[in-house]
């Protein structure tokens, strides 16, 4: 089973130029399912975090799962003005304009070891801004994992020292 048989290609979504990497087919499928869920276990399993942040909303879904599988806790990392509690915020840059991502001020505590988790990197603006936020309350983020990287965009670049994983890579 090629995992890459389970990812659809959309051209132009949400806007021109974008090729969308749709994950669905591969989420509705078991086996392939379970099959992303065991290789990115595979890539972190000698962490010693304690904890996944997922990072809405298709971050949620592998690092939900993932947490399960690796006994691990689980806390969001969501858009602007989602979360119920009191939350800890980091502005971002943009292609045009900023974006903010909050997550609860007792999602880490001070010095707790984490892993970040989504569904694909892209310019590493969002995976940088999650590993800035989790930072920002004293927390050390010991890994960040996603399924898919978009290489030729070099968002790595963006994760400075931060250790990378991914299952799949699109050059
Ligand atoms: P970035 O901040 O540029 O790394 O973008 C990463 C976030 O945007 C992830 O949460 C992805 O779900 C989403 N994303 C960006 N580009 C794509 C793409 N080509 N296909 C699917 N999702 C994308």
């Amino acid at each position: 089973m090629k995992l890459e048989d389970y990812i659809r290609d959309i051209p132009d979504f949400p806007k021109e130029g974008i090729l969308f990497k749709d994950i669905t087919p591969l989420l509705a499928d078991a086996n392939a399912f379970r099959l992303a869920i065991t290789k990115l276990a595979n890539e972190i399993d000698d962490c010693t975090a304690t904890k996944i942040i997922g990072i809405e909303s298709r971050g949620f879904v592998f690092g939900a799962a993932l947490a399960l599988e690796l006994g691990y806790g689980f806390a969001p990392i969501r858009k602007k003005g989602k979360l119920p509690y009191d939350t800890v915020s980091y502005e971002y840059a943009l292609e045009y304009g900023t974006d903010h991502v909050e997550m609860h001020v007792d999602a880490v505590e001070p010095g707790e070891s984490v892993l970040v988790i989504d569904d694909l990197l892209a310019t590493g603006g969002t995976v940088a801004a999650a590993t800035h936020l989790i930072e920002s309350v004293g927390g050390h983020v010991e890994a960040v994992a996603v399924l898919i990287e978009l290489a030729f965009l070099g968002g790595r670049k963006k994760l400075g020292s931060h250790r990378f994983h991914t299952v799949l890579s699109y050059d």
